[in-house]
């Protein structure tokens, strides 16, 4: 390769946009925060006089605050520009050419991108019949890890994207146990843990004895409602931590964030009852669907996962579309044929994507 030829990278990640008026792709809120917070980061805003200088480069007022949260230290804490970035760094710190990555497909594309983008050795294995880690995987990496060999970073998303699926606390158990044996990396992508019902945070307050302490990320980008402001965080061990920090870009996380993130843990209370709210839709997304000609998978996210009987999946994406109503098409991806993903939205939206899909279904 000559100096200066353009690299050659995977085709970057997106999800399609469209202009319609009920937006059911991207699993985020469908509520906007709380008026009291937005009004609050105003005023705070107003009274950053000193942006001339550098923000804390260590973040530490907001770490403290998310470690509180979590009950643990702001040294097992981790900020960064939305939780894709926490695993770009987190591959940047234990990635790279000759150091294998384990992912189970399907599940959220960007573990499997970063992966290729930080040039590791991706290696991919299929989910079960129940969209889970397959046990005969778990074995197969308990042996792995007796003869002392064992993935660099194995990524699980738990509740899973785009299936919904929650990986049972047993599970993950073994694979920290396996990791604690053979050293190697375990990553939770919890970005919809307020949503499903344990959480791998809990591992890393109490690792048993012997096993590895797991990585667990987390957004603020869906419960919390504030996709747009770009935050999320690493829970982990403190060598994880100090790892992360060597792996970023000096004063990565600005002021403003440091303020936006500190402000909404003030408002835990209302995100609770977002939560509750989101939960509900769900469940009316769920009753509906299963009065229709369309397979669904348990969830414990904010989405669910469905398939029309006997239909062209895309066609009926697009049938949705005419209808104004967008969400996530999944028909191209390997054990997902013809699958369609729904964010719960508001009641209203819920409604007009029910009545929307049983028209297309006819
Ligand atoms: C939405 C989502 C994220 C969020 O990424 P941010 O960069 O924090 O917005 C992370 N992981 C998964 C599995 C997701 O679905």
């Amino acid at each position: 390769m000559s100096a200066g030829a353009t690299p050659r990278l995977p085709a970057g990640y997106h999800s399609p946009q469209l202009d319609v008026a009920v937006r059911l792709n991207t699993n985020e809120s469908p509520e906007p925060p709380p008026a009291a917070y937005t009004e609050e980061l105003a005023a705070a805003v107003a009274g950053l006089h000193d942006l001339n200088r550098y923000p804390d480069r260590e973040a530490l007022a907001l770490r403290r605050a998310l470690g509180e949260r979590h009950g643990v230290g702001p040294e097992q804490v981790w900020c960064a520009n939305g939780s894709n970035e926490v695993l770009q760094s987190l591959l940047v710190a234990y990635g790279g050419p000759a150091r294998e990555v384990l992912v189970f497909e399907p599940t959220y594309a960007l573990h499997g991108h970063i992966a290729r983008l930080t040039r590791c050795d991706l290696v991919v294995r299929p989910r079960d019949g129940d969209l889970l880690v397959p046990a005969a995987e778990l074995e197969r990496l308990e042996a792995a890890a007796e003869a002392g060999s064992f993935p660099a970073v194995t990524f699980l998303c738990s509740p899973n994207n785009p299936t919904g699926r929650s990986e049972p606390r047993p599970a993950v158990e073994r694979l920290l146990r396996a990791a604690g044996r053979a050293g190697g990396l375990l990553i939770v992508d919890e970005a919809y843990g307020q949503f499903g019902s344990w959480s791998a945070v809990e591992l890393v307050r109490a690792p048993a004895p012997g096993a590895a302490t797991p990585v667990v990320v987390r957004t603020f980008s869906k419960a919390w409602a504030i996709a747009g402001l770009r935050l999320g965080y690493a829970i982990a061990a403190p060598e994880v931590v100090e790892a992360l920090a060597a792996a970023s870009l000096p004063y990565h996380l600005d002021a403003f964030k440091q303020l936006a993130g500190r402000l909404a843990l003030q408002h835990a209370g209302e995100m609770a009852a977002r939560v509750e709210r989101i939960v509900a839709a769900r469940a009316v997304l769920v009753a509906g669907l299963a009065e229709l000609a369309v397979e669904v998978w348990p969830t414990d996210a904010n989405f669910v996962l469905f398939r029309p009987t006997g239909r062209d999946g895309h066609a009926v994406w697009q049938g949705l579309v005419e209808r104004s109503v967008l969400v996530r098409e999944l028909t191209g991806w390997p054990s997902l044929e013809g699958c369609l993903r729904v964010t719960a939205g508001t009641p209203e939206e819920c409604r007009r994507f029910l009545e929307a899909l049983a028209e297309v279904l006819g």
